[in-house]
């Protein structure tokens, strides 16, 4: 077997015994394989081997990889931050958006998204650790925000995505996540059933707070 199907394996392993262990139902967690800097030929492995989720987080990257795999049917989700002269293309040849981190981003994705296309799946990216450099929304604005974006039509709002600042215990990984999985249960929004959260390292805290998908790169792929 391939190193490559070893961990995939053993990362299925790692999240089945996660759901039992936080008490989430079987199959609620789902695996995006974060192939950014990976070359077409091992996403092609990958699908080989059953996984269908693959997230990208620059978009020209991306596009040359959907030319070479246009055979396989792959649902690719956009991942990273959105420059507004990419949402024109984000919005043609992605399935799911994770990094939505404003209005104006949302209605672009919306009014660029071909009418021929189901609706874009995105999320908010929230910052849930208040550091100044990252991208995304405030737990505060999130209400407002969620209201607003419901009314663009081409896009359907999913859900939250988060990357939290690395801390090393897993109590401390939990803390963010709980705050925010509790925010977006208070808006009692059930169409908002997906919570991006947990990468390589927290990725058990992840499950343990309601992880619907964890997007996974390193402990998939090796280092970058
Ligand atoms: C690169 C990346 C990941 C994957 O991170 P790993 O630590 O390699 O698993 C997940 N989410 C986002 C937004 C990323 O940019």
């Amino acid at each position: 077997m391939t190193t490559f199907i070893n961990r995939l394996k053993q990362l299925h392993t790692r999240i089945q015994t996660a759901e039992i262990t936080y008490h989430r139902p079987a199959n609620s967690v789902q695996l995006l394989a974060v192939s950014k800097t990976k070359p077409a030929a091992i996403i092609a492995e990958a699908y080989q081997a059953g996984q269908r989720h693959f997230g990208e987080n620059y978009v020209q990257e991306a596009l040359s990889k959907q030319q070479a795999l246009g055979a396989f049917d792959i649902t690719w989700h956009f991942i990273g931050p959105i420059q507004s002269n990419k949402t024109k293309a984000i919005a043609r040849h992605f399935d799911w958006v994770h990094s939505v981190d404003s209005l104006k981003t949302a209605r672009r994705l919306s009014e660029q998204r071909p009418a021929h296309l189901t609706p874009l799946n995105i999320c908010l990216q929230v910052n849930i650790s208040d550091e100044a450099s990252k991208s995304g929304f405030r737990l505060h604005e999130l209400a407002a925000l969620c209201e607003q974006v419901s009314t663009l039509p081409n896009i359907k709002l999913r859900g939250v995505m988060a990357i939290p600042a690395p801390c090393h215990s897993f109590e401390q990984q939990c803390q963010p996540y709980k705050a925010l999985y509790q925010a977006v249960k208070m808006l009692n929004k059930p169409e908002m059933d997906t919570f991006s959260f947990g990468m390589s390292d927290d990725l058990d805290a992840a499950i343990a707070e309601g992880a619907t998908i964890v997007r996974i790169g390193t402990a998939l792929f090796g280092a970058r």
